[in-house]
């Protein structure tokens, strides 16, 4: 079976020269080197340089100040420049120029170049992790940035803290119909509907988890479960891990807590309710939406 090939945040160019991270000099003599490329996320927003057709990041070379900011290594590219992320302040978010706007990666995910849009993945996944891991989990004392952003530190027993990475399953299920599952999560609008999905427990392989979602969250048993692609999602810290599964009997029973709604859908009445306005699609940018695609045939035009 074929998978699904260039999805849109798991197309990154960098070399991430993980070997160089190891020198503790690496950071303030790249941020010395005005050579450098530097991209800034504030509050999980990019400057981006938009066209009509697509979009790239903007870049720039390191300032003074970047010094005092939280900075990590993202990689070299084949002409051997090295690319930084900063993770600024809020109030950081400025453009006087006005010329390029703040863009969040699923704002911008899908236009910008692999390069782009693999480096702002990165960044904004370690981002959300430097945010949320400043304390020790064995003692509790603060943590601090090391090895180019790629690990914290403990300051008070010296532990170190690797980057958090959560795996999930997201799955297209088929009947023997061939129609597809489509279900509504509670916290979705209103006429939303995706395929499902749900994290990895420990302890469990893949494909265990996705025969255990689809049966808890619609009463559903599943066959012949088949990887199909992956990409990070970053929000906060998922990698979404996609398969195809066929439903044993179509016949469902909702757990109401996990799902409001599902329906078992033909291309035809996909088709319907999209063109109605009754579908909200997943976006360009997820797997989910590519899923959905690919068991469709082809573009879905939403308006
Ligand atoms: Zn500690």
């Amino acid at each position: 079976m074929e998978t699904l090939r260039d999805l849109s945040l798991a197309r990154g160019t960098l070399d991430r020269a993980g070997l160089r991270r190891r020198d503790p000099d690496l950071l303030r003599l790249l941020l010395k080197d005005p050579s450098t490329r530097i991209v800034e996320l504030v509050g999980g927003r990019a400057q981006v340089i938009e066209s009509d057709r697509d979009c790239a990041l903007l870049l720039r070379s390191p300032e003074e100040q970047d010094a005092f900011r939280l900075t990590v290594f993202l990689g070299q590219d084949g002409h051997g420049t090295a690319y930084v992320g900063l993770v600024g302040a809020i109030g950081d978010a400025q453009d006087p120029s006005g010329t390029a706007p703040w863009r969040t990666l699923r704002e911008v995910g899908v236009l910008l170049s692999d390069r782009d849009a693999g480096m702002f993945a990165t960044l904004q996944g370690l981002a959300n992790w430097h945010a949320s891991h400043t304390h020790c989990p064995s003692c509790g004392a603060p943590t601090e940035p090391d090895q180019a952003g790629w690990i914290r530190r403990c300051t008070q027993d010296g532990t170190e803290h690797y980057p958090r990475t959560d795996p999930a399953v997201i799955m297209a299920v088929t009947d023997a119909a061939d129609r597809l599952l489509l279900a509504r999560n509670p916290n979705w609008p209103q006429g939303r509907l995706s395929v499902l999905a749900g994290f990895v427990e420990p302890g469990e392989s893949l494909e265990a988890a996705v025969a255990r979602e689809v049966f808890e969250e619609v009463g559903v048993v599943v066959e012949q479960v088949r990887y199909l692609g992956n990409q990070p999602w970053p929000f906060p810290s998922s990698l979404m891990v996609g398969f195809t599964a066929r439903a044993i009997d179509p016949t469902l029973h909702l757990d109401q807590e996990e799902i409001v709604e599902a329906v078992w859908a033909s291309r035809e009445e996909l088709r319907e309710m999209v063109l109605a306005g009754r579908f909200g699609i997943s976006p360009t940018v997820s797997i989910a939406r590519r899923m959905i695609e690919r068991w469709y045939g082809g573009l879905i035009v939403t308006t």
